[in-house]
């Protein structure tokens, strides 16, 4: 049947979308700390305060609390110790391990030595950006100038040019939403319990996050240039009080997520027992996001079967594929990204879209 272009109308208060969850053998959330920097590479510094420590020193405390209370989370660090790690590896070590989230830690510089103050940050291009924010993240890119090869693994970024920020116009983000409340329980405990100026939750291309393939944020936990600050951001009451905060929005989040688990899995039981509502979540894959649709008679309407498109959070998201069948969408999920290689499958049940592990929970109650 072509139902090309029908237009799936996802109102953006239906979605209920559920981070994947990690295949940690024991069931635990799997979190990646990230701590900015290392080795070779100090970032930001400040006399001989410098950039890479800071991050360290909080993040180990962060991971060290989250251990300690937490049994059903498991630590994931980039770094523990004052190694260079490549951007692109620290993605990477958190899509190996199937992460549900990946927070990265950094600290801020400015021309200004009056700049003060936190701010946390998710990927994407905001409508009304300043330089403020275009400048700390070309500024945190800019570590890939020490990798060997960096090139070869950006996609043709180009460090030294705002423009190269266009690549995250377009790009998709499937977790923007998780991503988002992320971000704002950081913010709001640097600033409630770290005691920390705010400067607010934003978005900017971030390399480090743009290939993580699940929720993420990167946090500024304050600026070394500044030199008030930078006396904070080193002391052992600064590494305590900032750690705390960032453990403290993790156990926030880490109950959001729990709740939302808790509400998928009555409802797929509930329907498992209703013989009249046998109806199978649908499986798609999501290949390409655009501001405007498509013409009509765009070749690219032609290139897979059943393409279709749904409109979400201002963005029309083109999809292919249609079927209740898990394993027939991986193949197709495998043909399209030989084309699209971030294509990733999408689920929808009773016209709303819903995580594919939710979709996977329902089909196993009503088989
Ligand atoms: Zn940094």
């Amino acid at each position: 049947m072509n139902r090309l272009l029908s237009v799936l109308i996802l109102s953006a208060s239906l979605l209920t979308f559920c981070p994947a969850h990690a295949i940690d053998e024991q069931g635990r959330f799997v979190l990646v700390i990230d701590p900015g920097h290392g080795g070779k590479d100090p970032g930001a510094v400040n006399g001989k305060s410098q950039e890479k420590s800071i991050n360290l020193n909080v993040a180990l405390k962060m991971g060290k609390l989250i251990e300690d209370n937490c049994k059903n989370v498991k630590v994931i660090y980039t770094r523990k110790t004052d190694v260079f790690v490549e951007l692109y590896k620290r993605a990477d070590i958190a899509n190996k391990a199937s992460a549900d989230m990946f927070i990265s830690i950094h600290t801020n510089s400015a021309k200004s030595k009056t700049a003060n103050g936190a701010e946390t940050y998710l990927l994407g291009v905001e409508e009304n950006r300043t330089s403020a924010n275009l400048n700390a993240a070309l500024q945190e890119n800019k570590a890939i100038l020490l990798e060997n090869d960096y090139e070869t693994h950006y996609e043709g970024y180009d460090p030294n040019s705002p423009e190269s920020m266009i690549i995250f116009e377009f790009m998709q983000n499937e977790y923007q939403k998780e991503s988002l409340k992320m971000a704002s329980f950081t913010q709001d405990q640097m600033v409630k319990s770290a005691k920390r100026p705010d400067r607010g939750v934003h978005q900017a291309g971030y390399l480090v996050l743009w290939k993580s393939t699940m929720p993420s944020i990167l946090v500024e936990l304050g600026f070394i240039s500044n030199d008030n600050e930078c006396k904070y951001l080193t002391s052992q009451k600064g590494v305590d009080e900032m750690s705390m905060s960032l453990y403290k929005a993790f156990q926030e989040y880490l109950d959001y997520h729990n709740k939302l688990l808790e509400r998928a899995v009555p409802a797929a039981q509930a329907i498992g027992n209703k013989e009249e509502q046998k109806e199978l979540p649908i499986y798609k894959v999501q290949f390409m996001s655009l501001k405007t649709p498509l013409k009509k008679n765009d070749k690219r309407l032609k290139a897979y079967p059943d393409i279709d498109y749904y409109t979400e959070g201002g963005m029309c998201k083109y999809t292919c594929g249609d079927t209740t069948d898990y394993e027939a969408i991986q193949k197709t999920k495998t043909e399209v990204q030989k084309k699209y290689k971030d294509a990733f499958v999408i689920a929808v049940y009773q016209g709303k879209k819903i995580s594919v592990k939710e979709a996977r929970e329902i089909a196993s109650k009503i088989k």
